[in-house]
């Protein structure tokens, strides 16, 4: 039996989908730019599932593009937002934050050192936040795009997305030529689960979703793209997508992305709380039975499936190994850094140490996590951990500085 709390990596599917998946791979197995009836029945499933993909974000089905997955869709966003701007006098400038997953960060860095725009990265503060202000702060004459995460994938703090959009829609409208609009992108990858992501609400102008963090299949998301936003296809061929992402459609994962998205809905009244109290559960235990922990980001303004914990004396791959050996899963900061072992860049922008990201562990919960496993982790953990701090050739170096 394994106790899987790694669900910010990936998530197990729903078997639901899997059923879904399966149903679609072997009757509808046309191609959907086909002609014929084979084809049109692939083709009247992709459009029934943009039509459900659509509603759940509050959008029209023309404003969903279906592609590869989170990565793949910030690309798109961001790249297909800064190809297509217009000729300016001057660089395009974006706004991003430095604890971004790097499907954004590195994108946008890339985009910088090819010296096509210009690009400024919010630091949040010590508990990990991003206000409308420090945002607002930011913005020049030749800003073009914001993107922020929504739910950042490491700490689960939640950055403040509707106040922002709302920011920016009054920053809009007092400008004097409406094609000069400042864009808003979120990546919104961890928050579907669990938060509203209503695009009207938000006032975001792009939106990035991947299936397989929400019990879907790997290689299907999606990207809104708000009616009149123009963007460069990043993937060119076909006129599949809208023209914006060739390529013949993933006629199985669309269909169970929409499936996964119907479950998210159909749960969603009862996850939130009964994640969030194991979540509670699992933090206030560590606390309480291990001295020296640290929980990372701010304690209210979070999304429920995440804690992110520093164990201070102890080895995070070490903590991880031995939670492994008996059978459960988690992770140090994001599934990306941790083969690096170079500290979180998201803890490391936070402001701490990198003594403190190296014993920072990831625990992230899903709707199918049960008390009982959490109450096994409890059980395991402080014996795990006494056993590592007492082996820690740093433990009487560090000892006199980390008395918090
Ligand atoms: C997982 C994740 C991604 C990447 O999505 P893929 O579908 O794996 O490409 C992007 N952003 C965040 C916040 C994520 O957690």
């Amino acid at each position: 039996m394994s106790i899987y709390l790694d669900n910010s990596a990936t998530t197990t599917l729903a078997p639901e989908v899997i059923e879904k998946i399966n149903e679609t791979n072997s009757k509808y197995y046309g191609n959907p730019s086909s002609v014929h009836t084979v084809g049109q029945e692939a083709r009247h499933v992709v459009d029934e599932a943009r039509r459900e993909v659509a509603d759940f974000f509050g959008a029209n089905p023309e404003e969903i593009i279906f592609t590869s997955g989170g990565s793949e869709s910030d690309n798109l966003a961001i790249r297909g937002i800064i190809s297509n701007s217009e000729p300016r006098t001057s660089k395009p400038h974006v706004i991003t934050s430095a604890t971004e997953h790097h499907a954004v960060l590195h994108t946008i860095e890339d985009l910088e050192k090819e010296g096509k725009i210009e690009a400024t990265y919010i630091k949040p503060d010590k508990d990990g936040l991003i206000s409308p202000e420090s945002v607002e702060k930011e913005i020049r004459p030749n800003t073009i795009l914001v993107s922020l995460i929504y739910v950042n994938n490491e700490t689960g703090v939640v950055t403040p997305i509707k106040e922002i959009g709302e920011m920016i829609e009054k920053t809009n409208s007092e400008l004097p030529t409406p094609d000069s609009r400042l864009l808003f992108h979120t990546d919104a990858v961890q928050a579907v689960e669990f938060m509203p992501v209503n695009v009207d609400e938000l006032k975001v102008d792009l939106l990035t979703f991947t299936a397989h963090k929400i019990h879907g299949p790997k290689g299907i998301g999606g990207l809104y793209v708000r009616w009149g936003v123009k963007l460069a296809p990043q993937i060119t061929g076909g006129s599949q997508e809208f023209r914006l992402r060739a390529g013949t459609e993933n006629v199985a994962g669309i269909s169970a992305l929409a499936e996964a998205l119907k479950l998210v809905h159909s749960t969603q009244s009862t996850v939130h709380s009964k994640v969030e109290k194991l979540r509670n559960k699992l933090i206030e235990g560590i606390q309480k039975n291990i001295p020296d922990t640290i929980l990372n980001g701010v304690r209210t303004k979070r999304a429920p499936h995440i804690a992110n914990i520093s164990f201070m004396n102890a080895e995070g791959e070490a903590i991880i190994l031995n939670l492994d050996f008996l059978g459960i899963a988690v992770s140090s900061g994001s599934a990306c850094t941790s083969r690096t072992l170079e500290p979180s860049h998201v803890l490391t922008a936070m402001g701490y140490p990198p003594e403190k990201c190296h014993g920072s562990i990831r625990f992230s919960l899903s709707r199918y996590t049960t008390e009982a496993e959490i109450d096994k982790v409890l059980e395991v953990l402080p014996g795990i951990i006494e056993k590592l701090r007492a082996m820690s050739p740093f433990k009487s170096l560090n000892e006199s500085t980390n008395s918090h």
